[in-house]
């Protein structure tokens, strides 16, 4: 049960990029339980019909429209069908990510540049686009999904590490210049998430690793997780929060992070 009023987000719309899967969904779930409108983009258009027709069924008004977040004209589009559709955008969570643990020697250049530019050059383009059509204009909110590798190695995740700094460092420059306008923008950096994509894949890269304590407070961390700590950064709760990274990771999880990627 949400602690939060049902109605906090209400008239508003949130733009979730990858919002059809994992983290994401949970995001459009719990901000539209909360009253927004979401609009969900990413590649997939099964993957999102599957995915609006679940939110709808829960009650939820849900746009979809599907885009590759590396794409600069296909976001344009994107943005415009959103404001055009509900005549506002008032968040924008830019969750969409590209992931497939692996040592340093076994990522080719196009892997390591996909990951780049699905995560960095991907919240860059949502992020300016919906910039220049409606937040410059109405003033709303950004937050950005990354990781918590702030400041550490992490075997295995080298292009997402990179990736997510860069994203990270995007965070903290859009709040300052944008402050202006009335935007905030921060970042939300989970730490294990069960029932995700990006673990699955991390069990599989890395045998053994589900069978560690997740982080110090011994907790599985849930999407929901995430999404509540997205849904305080857009109300106006956080109404002075803005240029931060708050990591959800019940204290860190880094342990996985530190193993020999070539084996004990
Ligand atoms: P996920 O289910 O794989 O979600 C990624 C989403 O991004 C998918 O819906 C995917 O849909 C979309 N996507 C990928 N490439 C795209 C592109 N080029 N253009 C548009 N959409 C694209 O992953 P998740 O585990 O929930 O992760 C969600 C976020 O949390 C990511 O930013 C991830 O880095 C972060 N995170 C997750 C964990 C975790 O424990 N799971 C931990 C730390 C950080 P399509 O393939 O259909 O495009």
């Amino acid at each position: 049960m949400s602690v939060f009023v049902p109605d906090v987000l209400a008239g508003q719309v949130a733009l979730v990029t990858g919002g059809a899967t994992g983290i994401g969904k949970e995001i459009c779930r719990v901000l539209g339980r909360h009253g927004a409108r979401i609009a969900i983009t990413s590649r997939r258009q099964e993957v999102l019909d599957a995915a609006a027709l679940q939110l709808r069924e829960e009650g939820i008004d849900v746009h979809v429209e599907s885009c590759d977040v590396r794409d600069a004209v296909g976001v344009e589009r994107v943005v415009a069908g959103v404001v055009e559709r509900y005549e506002r955008l008032d968040i924008v969570v830019n969750n969409a990510a590209g992931n497939f643990p692996a040592p340093i020697s076994g990522i080719s250049p196009n892997g390591f540049k996909a990951v780049v530019d699905i995560d960095l050059l991907g919240t860059f383009n949502v992020t300016k686009a919906a910039f220049e059509k409606w937040l410059q204009q109405h003033g709303g909110s950004v937050v950005n999904i990354t990781a918590p590798f702030e400041g550490m190695g992490a075997a295995f995740q080298s292009h997402v590490a990179a990736a997510k700094a860069g994203v990270d460092s995007f965070t903290r420059t859009c709040a300052v210049e944008w402050g202006r306008y009335g935007i905030r923008v921060n970042g939300v950096a989970p730490g294990r998430i069960g029932g995700t994509e990006g673990v699955r894949r991390f069990a599989e890269a890395v045998p053994g690793s589900q069978g560690r304590r997740p982080n110090p407070l011994g907790l599985t961390g849930h999407g929901s997780d995430i999404a509540y700590m997205v849904l305080y950064l857009c109300s106006s709760a956080a109404r002075l929060v803005s240029g931060q990274v708050i990591c959800v990771d019940g204290a860190g999880g880094v342990d996985i992070l530190k193993l020999d990627p070539d084996g004990p």
